[in-house]
């Protein structure tokens, strides 16, 4: 990983707009700048475009679109910029943040019209601090159907991608990028000289050193993410002078099958579930978002807790290839009453029966628990009972590069990279410093909405718009 004068390098090639990575940031953003008239290179480590893209559940948040209308949902940008901004306590850059919330909505409408990816919007559950259904998604719910669909709508408008071109220099000239270097599986390099560079290889979560540098809680804890996320945006933006910001903002997951290692639905909480540990006591607001308690699970005994919902609810659940996958997988309990339960999961079967009565008689009086969850219309849980036992993990790191309006690299000076734009997890994000300023949805809302931005404004420089 450098940064080396471009009188240094051996250009093979040249392309207007070189884009590195190949997740939902930068298949969007490719799409965008071949839209403005340029022509665009994807250069991807892998064999095969997957990324995080591939390992989320492909929900991307939007407010006011044709598919929320047509089911009767009020919402706008002011509404989920104001959610965002709430959910991270202020701490985001309103600007960034009322940029994303007014481009999302036409980036999914025209991803749908232009490239035919068949959206819809969830409407039977509501992930914590949406203050609106806004959650949409393809028909499988799964990112690996976002991104496979992205590459080939990259693929039918005739952009490149090449895969097992990991990146590892940029080359400048005068404060600008003047093109890249990368190397192949057989050891040989080769370098593409471009007008425009989009960075979307995401953040740092698969880097050990960078995880424990930024977000030590979870150093430990297990990485859900994609491992060729190795921070490289980050690095290279710093060697440039560029500004970073909230490098320790994260999204982390509390609710990940263990030891199985497939993602649970958090609709498994919101619908009325809770979690409890091998003491069979809950202990925190789980409500508060799944984000913040991954580290509440790691410091439970064991490091896992156990989720306890119902059929109802596992319905819910099934529309989600991972909860189809973990119930094939065995990690679903099934038990007909609280005491089965216990016993299947080797829990305390008293004090489980006096977790759950407490919880449902709080439900039933609309109360609020000592950890501060309101349980005032949360349906309630009937038999027969389901749970899944489940850790805390790092899903990806939030902070990162600070660009302008355009997605433009700023740098630390307060100028700009002229010709540099990053989007998803290789920008600083909306989700603040922490995992709990996360609101579901927020990865991908940086990987859509400002891919979008960034691609179109590299490929119109880069065709001379
Ligand atoms: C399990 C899980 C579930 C999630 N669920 C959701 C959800 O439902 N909604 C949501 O909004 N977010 C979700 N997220 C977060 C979301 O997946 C990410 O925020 C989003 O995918 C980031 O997109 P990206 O394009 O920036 O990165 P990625 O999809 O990770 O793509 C980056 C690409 O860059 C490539 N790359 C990296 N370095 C280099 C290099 N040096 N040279 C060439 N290529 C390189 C990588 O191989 C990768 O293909 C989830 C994350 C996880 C892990």
């Amino acid at each position: 990983m450098s940064v080396a004068p471009a009188a240094s390098a051996r250009f093979d090639a040249a392309m207007p707009v070189v884009v590195i990575g190949a997740g939902a940031a930068g298949l969007v953003a490719a799409l965008s700048a071949r839209e403005a008239g340029a022509e665009v290179l994807v250069l991807e480590r892998d064999p095969v475009p997957r990324g995080s893209t591939a390992l989320s559940a492909g929900l991307v948040p939007a407010p006011g679109t044709r598919w929320q209308r047509a089911a009767g949902i009020a919402d706008d940008p002011e509404r989920f910029a104001a959610d965002i901004l709430h959910k991270a306590a202020g701490e985001p850059d309103p600007s960034l943040v009322g940029l994303l919330a007014r481009q999302a909505g036409p980036a999914l409408e025209w991803l749908a019209d232009a490239h035919g990816l068949a959206f819809s919007v969830i409407t039977d559950f509501r992930y914590p601090g949406h203050s609106a259904h806004r959650m949409h998604g393809l028909p499988t719910r799964s990112g690996e159907e976002l991104v496979d669909r992205l590459r080939g709508a990259a693929e039918a408008a005739g952009i490149p991608i090449l895969c097992e071109a990991r990146v590892e220099t940029l080359f400048t000239e005068a404060g600008a990028i003047r093109g890249v270097g990368f190397a192949r599986p057989d050891g040989s390099r080769e370098a593409v000289a471009c007008e425009a560079l989009v960075l979307a290889c995401n953040g740092y979560g698969g880097s050990k050193p960078l995880v424990a540098a930024h977000v030590p809680e979870l150093a430990g804890a297990l990485y859900f993410g994609h491992p060729g996320n190795q921070g490289e945006a980050i690095l290279w933006g710093e060697a440039l002078g560029a500004a970073t910001r909230h490098l320790s903002g994260h999204q982390g997951h509390g609710s990940v099958a263990h030891p199985h290692g497939i993602l649970i639905t958090w609709a498994t909480i919101t619908e009325g579930g809770v979690q409890v540990n091998q003491e069979g006591l809950r202990f925190s607001d789980e409500s508060r978002g799944y984000s913040e308690q991954a580290a509440e699970v790691l410091r439970q005994p064991g490091g896992t807790a156990v989720t306890v919902f119902d059929a109802r609810i596992a319905g819910i659940a099934r529309q989600f290839e991972d909860f189809r996958r973990a119930e094939q997988a065995g990690a679903i309990v099934e038990a007909a009453t609280a005491a089965d339960l216990a016993a299947r999961l080797r829990l305390p079967a008293e004090a489980l029966a006096a977790t759950l009565g407490a919880v449902e008689a709080l439900k039933r009086e609309g109360g609020t628990d000592a950890f501060g969850r309101a349980f005032s219309g949360v349906p309630p849980l009937a038999p027969p009972y389901r749970a899944v036992r489940v850790t805390g993990a790092l899903f990806h790191t939030q902070g990162g590069l600070v660009v302008d309006g355009a997605a433009r690299v700023v740098r630390r000076d307060g100028g700009c990279v002229p010709n540099l734009f990053a989007a998803g997890g290789a920008a600083c994000g909306v989700s603040g410093s922490g995992a709990a300023g996360y609101l579901s949805g927020n990865g991908l809302l940086s990987a859509v909405a400002l891919g979008r931005v960034g691609g179109r404004a590299a490929g119109a420089m880069a065709a001379g718009g």
